[in-house]
Order: structure tokens, then C-alpha cells, then sequence
């Protein structure tokens, strides 16, 4: 497949890319051991999207494999996983990180989350206090341990692996290169992230 079109997210903050149905992307870890927040909305109606409790119901799987479906809060599928070029660690368990996380961990003043990238995009859109849904954490690594306890561990991605997912709906995507740099799963080291839109 070709890139048609390269979105660069900048370190700590969210981009947006509107896709129509059938429509292929890549997410693109750039530098490596970053974790990238992906949201999906239906194009046509912000009250839907992907939800990841409907999402394991269909599943029956703590994340799809490729070839499988996410799916929207009215149960329709919205997603599909085309590929993984990564370690095929991801998320859908934890909630994006917003400035209330931040607080949590004891940080003074503002701090960029994921939320709020999510938000001021949307905005930018022109769809103002959407409800911010449990995001997919891409590349996120937080291993399910035998009694239920979760671990947080630095994403496994090296650079420039990616997965590549296809739109099942016309599509509002948002990307967010999560900001966390107070627990691990970032090595630290907030970068940047890529999205391609491919042809
Ligand atoms: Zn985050």
C-alpha cells in the first residue's frame, strides 16, 4: 500500500485525521517505547464510538488480533486490525491519562494529558464536550498478572514499528502521543507519533 498522507503528532499532544470507510492507516511508533491513545468516532454522529468493553465482548480477548474488529458503544464495528509490525503489546483495559491522573501522582500545575489533547481536538472540529471514551492504547504495556494485578511497564516498541488498522465507517481518528512521563510506560521519554494515511 502507499502513503497518501503523513500526519506527524508531536510529543505530548493529539492529532486528528477524518477517514472514509475502507480507508487503511498506519500508526507509527517513530522513536520507539511510546504509547499512542487512539480514539475512533463515527464521521457522521460523535455519540458513537469505539468502545472497549463492547470490543472484548465481541473478542473475548483483552485486545482483537489482526483480522478482528473493534466495536462501537452501539455494537457496530468501527476498526479492524490489518497488521502489527510491533511485539503486539497493546491496552484497552487502562483510561486515558487527564489532569485529574495527574494530580493523582502529585504533579503541581498543569500537565498534559490525553484527555485534554483529545478534547481540544475535537474542539478544532467543531464538536465541543464530547464524552472522552476509554481510549486504545496502542503499543501500551500493562501485563495482566495470574491474580489480576496490573503491572506498568515501558511500551516494547522499537522505532518505527507500527500497526496498521482499516476504518469500518467514516471516521473521525485522534491520535494522542500520551504526555505520561511520572509512571513508566513511556520509558520516561514522551515522543512523537506518526499517522499514515495509505492508499
Ligand atoms: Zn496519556
Amino acid at each position: 500500500m502507499r502513503t497518501r498522507e503523513r500526519i506527524h503528532v508531536p510529543a505530548r499532544e493529539g492529532r486528528a485525521a477524518e477517514v472514509s470507510a475502507g480507508t487503511a492507516f498506519r500508526i507509527i511508533d517513530v522513536e520507539g517505547s511510546q504509547v499512542a491513545d487512539l480514539f475512533a468516532f463515527n464521521a457522521n454522529d460523535v455519540g458513537e464510538y469505539h468502545s472497549a468493553m463492547r470490543t472484548r465482548a465481541v473478542v473475548s480477548r483483552l485486545f482483537p488480533r489482526v483480522g478482528e474488529s473493534f466495536m462501537t458503544n452501539r455494537r457496530r464495528p468501527i476498526l479492524r486490525l490489518e497488521r502489527d509490525d510491533t511485539p503486539a503489546v497493546h491496552d484497552m483495559l487502562i483510561a486515558p491519562c487527564d489532569p485529574e491522573r495527574y494530580d493523582g501522582l502529585g504533579v503541581e500545575g498543569w500537565h498534559a494529558s490525553c484527555r485534554e489533547n483529545l478534547e481540544n481536538v475535537m474542539r478544532d472540529l467543531g464538536h465541543d464536550g464530547i464524552c472522552a471514551p476509554p481510549s486504545i492504547n496502542l503499543f501500551m504495556n500493562i501485563p495482566v498478572g495470574e491474580e489480576g494485578a496490573l503491572g506498568w511497564e515501558p511500551a516494547p516498541t522499537g522505532p518505527g514499528d507500527s500497526i496498521t488498522l482499516r476504518a469500518e465507517m467514516d471516521c473521525i481518528l485522534v491520535v494522542s502521543a500520551c504526555p505520561q512521563d511520572i509512571v513508566p510506560i513511556n520509558d520516561r521519554n514522551p515522543t512523537s507519533i506518526a499517522i499514515e494515511l495509505l492508499d
